[in-house]
């Protein structure tokens, strides 16, 4: 009996509120995390911890940032969206990275995908072609705080030459097949997940391994992404 009460008054105590009274989106964080990745499966409690440590609503545009853990995509200007929770939930577990691996991503967008990449621990490098987006994401970015992330203006189709190879790359733009310098760019044992396919058509999440030289891919399933661009209108 003394059991049960003392978990009842634990369970009282330790409200959202009482973690940090400040922010107004912890209990909409924590719900997300439960409801949206947890019952869908999402079960690495590492990238769980990571969803409830970075704020989205800081990488949600004022106009919608009611919205921010909300279970949908959600624009973040210039014609971008930053995925749904679940999407990048699933996409970060999937590539199994581990503390200090090099992880690639392509289209830094917001910068929620990067912020929740650093918070596994691993050096993120991350490619935004929009050079509206990737100014603001550099801002978001510094003012959280997160210095393991390396941000670059241009076009990722060709990946990051100077600091391949790398361990895992995430790409979050669709091209319509997958860029032959991101294969180069991987590492021994390295894994990708990008989604392939053209715009107003099917499009695959792909995840690909590279063991002895070789890489493998499968698609894991059906997405629709922005697609991939060199920055002047012409789409990969
Ligand atoms: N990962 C982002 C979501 C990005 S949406 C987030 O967490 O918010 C996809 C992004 O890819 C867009 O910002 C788009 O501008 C960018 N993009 C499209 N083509 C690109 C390219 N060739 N290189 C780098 N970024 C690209």
């Amino acid at each position: 009996m003394a059991f049960v009460i003392f978990m009842l008054m634990a369970a009282l105590f330790n409200t959202t509120e009482s973690k940090n009274p400040q922010d107004p989106y912890l209990r909409q964080r924590e719900e997300m995390v439960r409801l949206q990745l947890e019952y869908r499966g999402i079960s690495d409690s590492k990238v769980l911890e990571a969803f409830s440590n970075v704020p989205r609503d800081a990488f949600v545009p004022l106009e919608y940032r009611r919205y921010s853990y909300a279970d949908q995509p959600i624009p973040i200007g210039e014609g971008q969206t930053i995925s749904q929770p679940y999407i990048v939930a699933y996409m970060t577990e999937v590539l199994q990275v581990r503390p200090n691996e090099k992880v690639l991503e392509i289209g830094t967008g917001s910068g929620y995908q990067a912020a929740i990449l650093a918070e596994m621990d691993v050096e993120v490098f991350s490619i935004e072609v929009n050079e509206i987006l990737a100014d603001r994401a550099r801002i978001i970015l510094e003012n959280l705080g997160y210095k393991k992330i390396n941000l670059k203006t241009g076009d990722g189709y060709e990946g990051w030459e100077e600091h391949a190879p790398f361990d895992a790359i995430l790409v979050t733009c669709s091209p319509a097949s997958v860029p032959p310098k991101l294969k180069e760019q991987l590492a021994e044992g390295g894994r990708m997940i990008i989604p392939v396919g053209l715009q107003n058509s099917v499009q695959y999440l792909y995840l690909l391994e590279k063991q002895k030289g070789k890489i493998r891919q499968k698609s894991v399933m059906p997405v629709r992404f922005v697609p991939m661009t060199d920055g002047k209108g012409k789409t990969y």
